[in-house]
């Protein structure tokens, strides 16, 4: 695979334990060091190429993981981080469970673990930058 630009992130922690948020934070520190793929992280989905979602969706941020994903450009890809965003994880069932993900939104790339090593998230953002991986379109 060949990356044609440096690519921007854009990461929504959904909530769950923060296990899955701590070791996608743990990618940009200098020992996974994910700058190294000239890869940024940026505060806004507007300018971002990759969502990484971590945590479940609920009936509070349902409506917000929709809402982040129509403001990122055309094509835009989502990782999954983790078995609560996949899933649901320990939380599936739950009262507040409004998952998986990817009945919300449309998944490029799933990352399972409870939570997922920094290096597979890293391998999952530059799957999900191979364009063969990309889908379109929105899930209702
Ligand atoms: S998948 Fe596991 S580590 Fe990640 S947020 Fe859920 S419970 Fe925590």
């Amino acid at each position: 695979m060949t990356i044609k630009k440096s690519p921007w992130v854009s990461f929504y922690n959904a909530g769950g334990c923060n296990g899955c948020t701590l070791e996608f934070l743990a990618c940009t520190n200098p020992k996974f060091d994910i700058t190294r793929f000239g890869i940024e992280v940026k505060a806004s989905a507007k300018h971002a190429d990759v969502l990484v979602v971590t945590g479940i969706v609920n009936k509070h941020n349902r409506k917000r993981i929709i809402n982040i994903y129509e403001q990122m450009a055309e094509p835009k890809r989502v990782v999954a981080v983790g078995a609560c965003a996949i899933t649901g994880g320990i939380y599936r069932g739950s009262q507040a469970h409004a998952g998986p993900l990817d009945n919300v939104i449309p998944v490029t790339v799933y990352v399972p673990g409870c939570p997922p090593r920094p290096e597979t998230i890293i391998k999952a953002i530059l799957e999900a930058l191979d364009d063969k991986n990309t889908k379109q379109g929105k899930k209702d």
